[in-house]
């Protein structure tokens, strides 16, 4: 899979044009693996748009909260997402894990309510730079996936983003990734998580991306700065095929 991660960026401007040139870009085999993640005031005219030029991606939303009650001000649950059009949702970005101090049982509270809304979840994990240098990184994995604990069953894309690569500019060695996934399979098998794909993020672009993919443990990226321009998403995307 592939999924734009387009943060908080973005305009109802921007999203007619970067439909247009997917329309244009993007080889049409390929669009049913393209998940576009728009911010949630998006979403539904982002899904209009792709049901009238019957453009087959996917949208995901970037975050849901937890259902706990409807007194929520400003929240956003599972069912609206879908009512906007929603068919994924992202849960964990490192964004909001460090800013928001996202804690293991307010994601798990999340991966079930999406899951009850019937959202199919793209959970993220990584660790910072400072845990990789203090030899972490395995450990801090195996505890994020932890959060499945109890949730047996719940279909999931997992995304593997190094923290120090997000946004950063520096992609992972190439060996590293394939460590890191080869780590993450394994775990998900002794944690019975139903993984349907794992994914790598951080700075990919067209140049990065042919390497990492051609790792048979990769099975998709999640893009977030080079999936702002259409043309760029659709290079990294179509390269599968070339
Ligand atoms: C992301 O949004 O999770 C991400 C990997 O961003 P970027 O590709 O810009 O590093």
């Amino acid at each position: 899979m592939f999924i734009a991660n387009w943060k908080m960026n973005g305009s109802e401007a921007m999203l007619k044009i970067w439909l247009a040139e997917i329309k244009e870009n993007l080889n049409q085999d390929a669009r049913s693996s393209c998940i576009l993640c728009p911010p949630v005031c998006f979403i539904s005219q982002a899904s209009k748009i792709i049901q009238r030029d019957d453009l087959g991606l996917a949208i995901g939303a970037q975050d849901v909260d937890p259902e706990i009650h409807s007194a929520l001000t400003g929240g956003i649950s599972g069912s609206m997402l879908k009512d906007l059009g929603s068919e994924y949702v992202i849960v964990g970005h490192s964004e909001r894990r460090v800013n928001f101090n996202e804690s293991s049982s307010l994601l798990k509270s999340k991966l079930e309510a999406a899951t009850i809304s019937g959202l199919k979840v793209i959970f993220c994990i990584g660790e910072s730079l400072e845990e990789k240098e203090a030899g972490k990184s395995f450990e801090v994995l195996e505890n994020q996936l932890k959060v499945y604990n109890s949730l047996t069953n719940l279909e999931s894309i997992i995304a593997y983003e190094p923290v120090w690569a997000i946004g950063t500019g520096k992609v992972a060695e190439i060996s590293y990734i394939s460590e890191m996934h080869n780590f993450i399979i394994e775990k998900t098998k002794e944690l019975n998580i139903n993984l349907i794909s794992l994914a790598y993020g951080g700075s990919v672009n067209s140049s990065s991306s042919k390497e990492i993919l051609s790792l048979e443990e990769v099975n998709g990226l999640l893009i977030g700065g080079a999936s702002l321009e259409a043309k760029e998403f659709s290079k990294i995307v179509n390269s599968i095929e070339n």
